[in-house]
């Protein structure tokens, strides 16, 4: 084949740049939602048991290629299982028109009023709460670990929910979009270490879901009635009620935006 031609199987038409451009965006979306959940450890075990086949095919050592072989065909099916709850999120928002995303848009100001009007009255109260915010991430499997429930977001109904000695006030209440579709959940421990003594399991329990997803989490102390964002695996002490309500009607922007809006509360 001449330069010329071989050339020419180079040049890149509309189509190429189109396809490159949406498989780009693609693979892009598709590590947004992987970002910070447990499916980037699966991935990197994938890529180091890929990497092993390509060394094994390559040495021809038949027999690990073999088990290799076996593993990802198998592996598949399971990773399929595993995922199931991620895969379903990440279908029904691929679902979501932009139009409905626009209508959800509308009523976010009145949620974030809701929820920092509740998240107020609890710190006035002295009545400790902690409500996490679902964003890009399923909360479904911390869902599943208290009681579902579909209830319109109200000050009033999450007042009632935290309220000692409810059959609900113990675990976190679990928001999506202007539902509340969980109370009573059992959010994931955050492992690190916490200078600050007066940070008990409910803290920890706010950071580990910042650090496993991508959501907004809120807590109010029993201890000191303040009130404490995590977010990205980080905290902010002593947010006041009007900075929760910036938080919360900003929660549909992500990365750096939230995290200068997070900068208020520090
Ligand atoms: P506070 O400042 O309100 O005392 P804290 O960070 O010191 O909070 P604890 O005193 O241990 O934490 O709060 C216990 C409460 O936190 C529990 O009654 C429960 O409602 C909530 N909580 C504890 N662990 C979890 C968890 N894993 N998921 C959700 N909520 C939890
Ligand atoms: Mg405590």
């Amino acid at each position: 084949m001449s330069i010329l031609e071989q050339l020419r199987l180079l040049h890149a038409g509309w189509r190429d740049v189109l396809e490159v451009g949406i498989v780009s965006y693609a693979i892009y979306r598709v590590l947004l939602i992987l970002h910070r959940t447990r499916a980037m450890q699966v991935l990197a075990g994938v890529i180091v048991l890929a990497a092993a086949y390509g060394v094994a095919y390559v040495l021809q050592l038949g027999m690990i290629v073999y088990l290799l072989t076996f593993v990802f065909s198998y592996g598949l099916i399971a990773l399929l299982v595993v995922f199931a709850p991620e895969l379903r999120a990440a279908l029904a928002q691929i679902g979501r028109s932009p139009m409905s995303r626009i209508f959800a848009h509308m009523g976010e100001a009145e949620i974030a009023d809701e929820v920092s009007d509740a998240v107020e009255r609890l710190s006035r109260s002295g009545i400790g709460a902690i409500i996490a915010i679902e964003r890009e991430v399923s909360l479904d499997e911390y869902i599943q670990s208290g009681s579902a429930m579909q209830a319109k977001v109200s000050a009033d109904l999450l007042a009632t929910i935290f309220t000692p000695y409810s059959p609900l006030h113990d675990g976190a209440v679990i928001i999506r979009g202007d539902m509340i579709v969980g109370a009573g959940c059992i959010l994931p421990l955050s492992q690190a270490s916490l200078s600050d003594r007066s940070l008990g399991t409910r803290h920890r329990a706010a950071l580990g879901l910042s650090e496993e997803t991508d959501a907004l989490v809120l807590v109010v102390s029993e201890e000191t009635s303040t009130i404490t964002v995590a977010s990205n695996s980080r905290l902010w002490r002593n947010v006041s009620a009007p900075d929760v309500r910036e938080l919360v009607a900003a929660r549909s922007g992500r990365g750096t935006q939230q995290n200068q809006q997070l900068q208020i509360g520090s």
